[in-house]
């Protein structure tokens, strides 16, 4: 007897929609992308109970015909490809013909739809999968599309949805995903019957952004220098240094205004923001990556959440130079902040000199910690350098002019206080010195290799035969980063040098977690990138810590030294280093101005 049946059409839907529909969410993210592809000018997105019990669409896209929309439900129905050359180059955000027949298999279902110059409408019922009315209908022209008791005949389905908040949040991210990635269109997203969101047409991502998360976001963000490289284009929008989340909930990326998730463009973002990120913390980001349409494939998960580019190597570096670019390129703002006082506009008189602070520090207290003498001294110490830094070779604009400030005082033995042209800025002492020294390490690294310190035992180490296949490949790598290593019979090795800046007490373990960390990153993660990693880590130790009394130059050569950085605004852990309050702030404050 034969086993094997061909599965009703509904019950094909119904097996279909488990990867297409998750939950009300993904009926959303469905019905809105339809709408998009319809050249609607306005959609509204109406959910009841987390869209569990309701979700409602209305767009004035180009509707549908009668014949159109009694096709639209079939599986495999598309108006958007018609054979295999277009699958490559896709420019629509649907594509599989899936969405509706799923959704209708699974829900009581109302599809209601008029094209522009027709006289009247259709309107078409489904239960479950099943068509029950097909009738003329009086709407608007455009497509209303109703989905209400998701999951009411798949039970199973139906126990993996969570609370009615959840699902709405749910809901709400995925409304927010479409409208940023289509400024130019108006949204409405009506929650158990109040307006949560509402969202003119703009003429930008910028004011898109404003109207979802309001003015002050913006204001913690950087438009990102547009970069084309290699036929990839960068754009949008990233959170300045040290503006960060603990979760991605506002780490957005899309490909061709696609919403996208993608572990290598998380990776390539982490990669560009590096020492400007804490540890744990996520970015935000309104990226937006364009290509063209043959280089990356969008027909890789039924929800088309996930894509594959075909050289991901390209768009990960085009990602990370954005992201590197666009915060180096924000320290120019830092700089307007202390230009010197001919130059900035209403600025109180500000003095070069520092004024001499009523407390002095003792004679004591200044030849314990002294930056100045001790930085110098300390830091050739730690860099086991003989010659002094070289000077910058990059030209800057504000090369000779001394920025401007005045210091007032320090705070509880850490925070610098000063005086700008813009307000008061507060500098975490410790941070501040972490950035110099952090910086003065590298551009030594950069230009001479890690120094490295011959160890006075070395030491022999075995490594499981993997690790050990590692380090041999490795081993000229490992050179440029301090470390010495030579092969030491089988899968055993000898140390004979380290990083000359580390302190490091177990040799062997020290190395273990290095090969961890190195395997365990990109292939591209260059030596540099590693060394700067174990730079952060140690320059912490041999910063000015917090009770460290700085006398008044010192402080002062702080401040100019950290002025003079590539990321003067953070410590090399991603914390600020500085926080300007303006005067308008102060004045709101104080109630001089309303
Ligand atoms: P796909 O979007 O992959 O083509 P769908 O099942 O989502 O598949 O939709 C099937 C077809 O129905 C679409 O190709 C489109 O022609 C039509 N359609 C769906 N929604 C709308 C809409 N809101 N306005 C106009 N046409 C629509
Ligand atoms: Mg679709």
């Amino acid at each position: 007897m034969s086993r094997i049946k061909l599965m009703p059409e509904t019950l094909a839907s119904q097996v279909a929609a488990g990867e297409v529909v998750e939950r009300p969410a993904s009926v959303v993210k469905e019905l809105v992308e339809n709408s998009i592809d319809a050249g609607a000018c306005h959609i509204e997105v109406r959910v009841q109970r987390g869209g569990i019990s309701l979700i409602r669409v209305i767009d004035d896209g180009c509707g549908m015909d009668r014949d159109d929309a009694l096709l639209s439900l079939e599986r495999h129905a598309t108006s958007k490809i018609a054979s295999i050359d277009d699958l490559a180059a896709i420019s629509t955000l649907g594509f599989r013909g899936e969405a509706l027949p799923s959704i209708a298999s699974v829900s009581r279902f109302r599809l209601t739809t008029r094209e522009h110059d027709a006289i009247a409408g259709t309107e078409i019922l489904v239960n479950g999968g099943r068509i029950d009315t097909v009738r003329d209908g009086g709407e608007a022209p455009g497509t209303q599309i109703e989905v209400r008791s998701l999951f009411f005949n798949v039970p199973a389905r139906r126990k993996f949805l969570r609370s009615e908040t959840t699902e709405a949040r749910n809901v709400e991210h995925q409304f927010h995903l479409q409208a940023l990635a289509h400024p130019e269109i108006a949204f409405t997203l009506v929650r158990d019957d109040k307006p949560v969101g509402q969202l003119p047409k703009s003429t930008s991502l910028r004011d898109r952004i404003r109207d979802l998360y309001g003015a002050q976001l913006l204001h913690d963000l950087l438009e990102l220098t547009a970069l084309e490289r290699a036929g990839v284009r960068i754009s949008g929008y990233i959170g300045r240094a040290g503006v960060s989340r603990q979760t991605r909930a506002q780490q957005f990326a899309f490909v061709n205004g696609r919403a996208i998730e993608s572990p290598m463009v998380t990776a390539a973002l982490r990669e560009g923001y590096h020492t400007a990120l804490m540890r744990g913390q996520y970015p935000i980001t309104f990226l937006f990556i364009e290509i063209d349409p043959c280089e990356v494939d969008v027909n890789v998960h039924p929800a088309k959440r996930e894509v594959r580019f075909r050289d991901a190597g390209k768009v990960r570096e085009a990602v990370v130079a954005a992201v590197q670019r666009t915060l180096a390129s924000a320290r120019e703002d830092w700089q307007q902040k202390f230009a010197p006082a001919a130059t900035a506009s209403s600025s109180p008189p500000v003095q070069n000199e520092p004024r001499t602070l009523p407390v002095i520090p003792s004679e004591a207290e200044r030849s314990q910690g002294s930056y100045l003498s001790a930085l110098p001294q300390d830091s050739s110490a730690v860099l086991g350098m003989t010659e002094k830094a070289p000077k910058r070779e990059k030209a800057r604009s504000t090369e000779n002019e001394q920025p401007a400030f005045q210091i007032i005082g320090v705070l509880n033995r850490l925070y610098v206080l000063m005086e700008n042209a813009e307000g008061l800025v507060l500098v975490d002492q410790h941070a501040a010195h972490e950035r110099v020294l952090f910086e003065q390490l590298r551009r030594r690294m950069e230009e001479q290799g890690v120094p490295a310190q011959r160890m006075l035992l070395p030491q022999i180490f075995s490594l499981p035969p993997r690790d050990a296949e590692w380090v041999e490949r490795n081993v000229a790598t490992l050179q440029k980063m301090g470390i010495g290593v030579e092969p030491f019979g089988p899968n055993s090795f000898r140390i004979e040098s380290l990083p000359a800046f580390l302190e490091v007490s177990d040799a062997a373990a020290f190395l273990r977690e290095i090969i961890d960390e190195l395997k365990s990153t990109a292939r591209s993660t260059s030596p540099l990138r590693l060394g700067e990693d174990m730079i952060a880590k140690t320059v912490c130790r041999h910063a000015v810590k917090a009770n460290d009394e700085l006398n008044n130059p010192e402080v002062e050569k702080l401040i100019r030294d950290l002025l003079a950085c590539d990321l003067p605004y953070c410590c090399p852990h991603g914390r600020p280093t500085m926080i300007q309050i303006s005067l308008a702030e102060l004045e709101k404050k104080f109630g001089r101005k309303v």
